[in-house]
């Protein structure tokens, strides 16, 4: 079985276990494990901000992000199929009692015009106050779509100007960064907090990261034991992750061609294939997905219509030619 249904199915490598293995540990709920210390510090460097804090799943670093933007009652502005609005099973509203208003855009752009009608200024006690902006980059549910630089720039104007914060779900940030050249902490500079997972593309089991302010990050602290989710020798999974920032982050170039050959094979447009996710519209959707099954790939429907592959460090050139024939077969 060749296995594209997310990039989250990767299994750490023989290197990336020996990392992990041999990681110098501590107590972080005590802020004593070096090798955490060490990741998030890294991370922090890479955005250019201050400091990050380790997280089990990208959802939780996500719903600290908001939580340190959007107080209870208070709302945030994101694209309709943004992770934060879908895939989050709603818990920015049960969890951190704010409420969400959407635009829309086909490739999951921002829609500055869109954004300038949605948003609501303090008006006292008639409207619900619109505190974040959130964005997607790359954006997951369009299809993997870089948001380009000048457009998060117009956007950090926009948000400057009216004193409202944004904040950066970059769970494949390095994605985007790889298929654009833009430095990482020019994306970083664009966010007030962020969110970046190492489990997807960069081939980590587990962990992501918030990053933000010292101050942002020492209420997140807070708020991440609350949840459940101060972790003790969690230095074990740091190493992966400090193992993939230095070996799996400019081979995510080699996810983007097989993207792209895949595309190409399912009758898709390749050029619109920015980074290492497929994503098109087939109204068969349910029976697609179990067609491929059979031929041996395994992808994934997103949406009544939607069909979604995502190449990852587990899917070769080889298995990705592979792959590519059959659904070339079955599109045909
Ligand atoms: C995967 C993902 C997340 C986080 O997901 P977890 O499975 O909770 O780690 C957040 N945002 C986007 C866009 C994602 O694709």
């Amino acid at each position: 079985m060749i296995d594209l249904r997310s990039d989250t199915v990767t299994r750490p490598t023989d290197a990336m276990r020996a990392a992990m293995a041999s990681a110098e540990v501590g107590d972080d709920v005590y802020g004593e494990d070096p090798t955490v210390l060490a990741l998030e510090e890294r991370v922090a460097g890479l955005f250019g901000h201050e400091d990050a804090l380790f997280t089990p799943t990208g959802s939780l670093a996500n719903v600290l992000a908001v939580a340190a933007l959007v107080a209870p009652g208070q709302e945030v502005l994101c694209e309709a199929r943004a992770h934060i609005a879908r895939a989050e099973l709603g818990a920015h509203g049960a969890i951190n009692g704010l409420t969400m208003r959407t635009w829309s855009h086909p490739r999951g752009q921002l829609d500055l015009a869109a954004i300038e009608d949605l948003f609501a200024p303090d008006l006292g006690p008639f409207f619900v106050r619109t505190t974040a902006i959130s964005v997607e980059n790359t954006h997951n549910f369009a299809g993997g779509t870089v948001v380009p630089l000048t457009d998060l720039k117009a956007l950090r104007a926009f948000a400057d100007g009216q004193g409202v914060a944004v904040h950066l779900d970059g769970a494949r940030i390095w994605n985007a960064h790889v298929a654009t050249g833009t430095p990482l902490a020019e994306y970083g500079a664009v966010a007030d907090v962020m969110a970046v997972c190492l489990s997807k593309g960069l081939g980590a089991p587990v962990g992501s990261l918030l990053i933000g302010s010292r101050e942002q990050m020492v209420e997140a602290r807070v708020r991440r034991k609350r949840l459940g989710a101060g972790m003790r020798q969690a230095g074990i999974l740091a190493a992966a992750g400090l193992h993939a920032l230095d070996h799996h982050v400019d081979r995510l170039a080699d996810d983007h061609a097989n993207a792209r050959l895949l595309a190409e094979a399912c009758g898709v447009d390749p050029a619109s294939v920015d980074t290492n996710i497929v994503a098109f519209d087939r109204a068969d959707a349910p029976s697609f997905v179990a067609a491929a099954r059979d031929a041996g790939v395994l992808i994934s429907a997103v949406g009544a219509r939607t069909i979604r592959l995502v190449t990852h460090l587990d899917v070769g050139r080889a298995d990705a030619e592979r792959a590519a024939g059959a659904l070339a077969k079955l599109v045909g």
